[in-house]
């Protein structure tokens, strides 16, 4: 793997924006490297009173490690990262259904590998990288609105505490309860339910290493899916062996109005599993606290998510959130990031035609793909959760197919 690293394009003032990202998760700050890279000032404006992210894992698939390394990442990413050799799908009883060769698969198209991060990690990775680049990040600054001048293409930024920015550029990288998607639509638009949630958990490894059922999952990195009806629960280890991280997928039992993220009740999360393969009531015995998140989802948003004047659009779980059945949707915010950058890398001038060319591409590259995964996140959610029965023997027979894949 040859990766090309981008060099940052210096421009003059009459082709150099100034862009405001709202918000600093991994798709906000993956943007504003790319757009830094291309030759533009960045600020970036967090409502938390500090940058990080939740306490837990997450994985970045070969596609997403690309756009990493071409920002000049990849030596610091992998300090942090874990390489895992393998992804086992495995029944809810413990039967082994079929194992993806993550080396093979990876050194088959095109050599970036599969990473898996603590989040606090990965998160410092870009904000470094941003910071490096010349983003002005501003933390405790709650956007309110936007009022866009389709005379001088700008858009005004207002912050909840009365300060205002201005901005040839305002993108909207502020999540997937996105205030800004509300105020571009017009309406209230909130995600759509999935009917699932996720127990988020990190477990020392200390223990785990003890146990010789469990300590093949430390010492061999590896990513494991046991999946079952209803239910299915995906696991593996961060920062070198020393951290376990686990996601349990369960029917939605969330009250209506009890929000969407809530600390969860160990006995309870324990109970779905009881009857499952005994390594995974071995984990959960050592678990002391865990999260509860309802999932929920944007399909997308049609026909555009970039405001006619050029002076607005958005990325990441604002406009296309997912079920995290592909581990891919801070995959496709950092995609996005990425393309965005390289469009506004060929800007000519500032002006609104260039502006709206630039965004309109930008929107043609990544509306089918952010979609496809999406829908695909959801087909997931069904195959994995099939109910023991005929549908459920065709889908094993298939995840046998992964053991033999040659991928030479
Ligand atoms: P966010 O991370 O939500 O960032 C939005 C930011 O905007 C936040 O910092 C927020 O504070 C800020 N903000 C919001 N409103 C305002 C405002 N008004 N003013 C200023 N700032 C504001 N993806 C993967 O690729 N791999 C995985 O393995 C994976 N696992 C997952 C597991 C689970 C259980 C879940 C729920 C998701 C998982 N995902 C995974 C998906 C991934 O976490 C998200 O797609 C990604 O974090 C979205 O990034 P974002 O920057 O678009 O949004």
């Amino acid at each position: 793997m040859a990766t090309r690293i981008q060099e940052k394009i210096h421009r003059d003032e009459h082709s150099k924006l100034n862009v405001v990202i709202v918000g600093a998760g991994l798709g906000g700050l993956g943007a504003a490297i790319g757009i830094l890279l291309a030759g533009h000032d960045v600020t970036v404006l967090e409502v938390a009173s500090s940058i990080g992210e939740v306490g837990a894992g997450i994985q970045v698939l070969p596609n997403a490690a690309k756009v990493l390394f071409s920002w000049g990442l990849q030596k610091s990413l992998e300090s942090c990262a874990t390489r895992p050799r393998k992804c086992n799908f495995i029944g809810w009883k413990g039967n082994h259904l079929g194992e993806m060769d993550y080396h093979g698969y990876a050194a088959a198209t095109g050599g970036y590998p599969f990473l898996d991060f603590h989040r606090s990690n990965l998160h410092k990775c870009l904000l470094d990288r941003a910071v490096e680049l010349g983003a002005n990040i501003v933390t405790g600054a709650n956007v309110s609105s936007y009022s866009i001048s389709e005379e001088s293409s700008t858009t005004v930024v207002y912050l909840e505490d009365g300060r205002t920015f201005v901005t040839d550029l305002l993108v909207g990288a502020d999540g997937i309860n996105s205030k800004l998607r509300e105020q571009f639509l017009g309406r209230a638009d909130p995600p759509e339910l999935t009917g699932d949630l996720a127990y988020r958990l990190l477990l020392s490894t200390s223990e785990m290493l003890k146990d010789p059922e469990l300590r093949p999952f430390i010492e061999n990195p590896q990513v494991n899916y046991w999946i079952g009806p209803d239910k299915h629960a995906v696991n593996y280890v961060l920062r070198g062996g020393k951290m376990f991280n686990m996601v349990l997928l369960v029917p939605d039992d969330i009250p209506a109005d009890a929000g969407n993220t809530l600390k969860g009740d160990i006995p309870e999360m324990r109970a779905h599993f009881q009857d499952w393969d005994p390594r995974i009531g071995k984990m959960l015995a050592l678990c002391d606290s865990v999260l509860k998140w309802r999932l929920c989802i944007r399909p997308g948003l049609d026909p555009t998510w970039s405001d006619p004047s050029g002076a607005f659009t958005m990325l990441g779980d604002a406009v296309h959130a997912t079920l995290p059945y592909l581990a891919s949707g801070a995959g496709m915010a950092l995609e996005d990031g990425g393309v965005l950058g390289l469009c506004l890398g060929r800007l000519r001038d500032k002006s609104p035609a260039s502006k709206q060319k630039a965004l309109r591409i930008y929107e043609a590259c990544r509306r089918e793909r952010t979609k496809k995964v999406v829908q695909r996140g959801t087909y997931n959610q069904w195959i994995y959760h099939l109910p023991d029965g005929q549908e459920q023997i065709e889908r094993d027979e298939r995840f046998k197919k992964f053991d033999d894949f040659d991928h030479k």
